[in-house]
């Protein structure tokens, strides 16, 4: 039975998944720090304890995302945008565009039949297509993030936020709140030009179905429906499973490939 995990230390968040011959049995959610050594660890500690195994059961661990160099107890790492592909054709075997929209960037990746990377497009350089633009309007606006998706689905037209750029956009918000617009208008105005900038960046890919959505920030339904809307296609959904883990179940399952590797080559050395 074996017993392997991945840590993906990502910018804003850090995940970590135990995997019990193949299936997903501790999966843990924590904010990223200043201190990855020490989140890494940390997040490892709490899966092991969800799963009920000791960190010597383990056989082998993959480190992925922004911070993976940081996991200094993982036996290899591995790209998130690699990982993110493999969790998503697990969940999902017709799956051949994943959109993985996370804290402080942006990734469209597209996948073979396998699971395997084939191509991406990323958007790093600009917060206003990732997590952190939707963050930094919910704080303007003084709700929670969770609540944004409440009032995409509330009454009234989106207004149009006009603003490239996410600091920008935040005066612009605090002056439509000034006006008198109501938050559901001013929240579907928000995430429109959100799934505007990642439609973009997916289109580049090609646009293959069946097409999935993976990060924190696909638990927002009206930022998939939004993002449907603009691509004009259906966007998958992973039946219960946390979007935001996929990266770290992906990297799970490809640690799983190492052992299963070398479990095809003989342990004394004699064919
Ligand atoms: P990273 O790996 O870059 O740290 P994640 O995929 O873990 O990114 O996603 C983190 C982002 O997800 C954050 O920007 C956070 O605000 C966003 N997020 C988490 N939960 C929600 C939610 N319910 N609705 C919208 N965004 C969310």
């Amino acid at each position: 039975m074996p017993i392997v995990a991945a840590v993906d230390i990502g910018s804003t968040a850090s995940k970590a998944v135990i995997l019990i011959d193949g299936n997903p049995v501790g999966q843990v959610v924590g904010p990223s720090s200043t201190n990855p050594k020490r989140t890494a660890r940390e997040i490892y500690e709490r899966a092991l304890v969800g799963a009920d195994v000791r960190a010597s059961d383990v056989e082998f661990v993959v480190g992925t995302g922004y911070g993976r160099t940081q996991v200094e107890f993982a036996d290899r790492n591995i790209s998130e945008i690699t990982c993110h592909g493999r969790g998503a054709h697990f969940l999902l075997p017709s799956v051949r565009t994943v959109i993985d929209i996370g804290g402080q960037d942006t990734k469209a990746i597209c996948i073979d039949e396998q699971g395997n990377l084939l191509d991406f497009a990323m958007n790093d350089k600009c917060a206003a297509g990732t997590g952190r633009f939707l963050e930094a309007m919910a704080r303007s606006m003084e709700i929670p993030l969770e609540a944004m998706e409440d009032y995409y689905f509330g009454e009234g037209e989106p207004c149009a936020i006009t603003s490239m750029c996410s600091v920008f956009a935040e005066s612009e918000v605090i002056n439509l709140i000034n006006d008198g617009l109501e938050l559901p208008r001013i929240v579907k105005g928000l995430v429109l030009s959100l799934a505007a900038r990642v439609a973009s960046l997916t289109r580049r890919l090609g646009l293959v179905e069946d097409i999935v959505m993976t990060g924190g920030v696909a638990k927002n339904r009206g930022v998939q429906e939004a993002i449907e809307n603009k691509l004009k296609v259906r966007v998958k959904n992973f039946h219960g499973f946390d979007p935001q883990i996929v990266g770290a179940l992906g990297g799970a399952l490809i640690a799983a490939d190492f052992i299963a590797d070398k479990a095809s080559v003989p342990q004394d050395g004699k064919s």
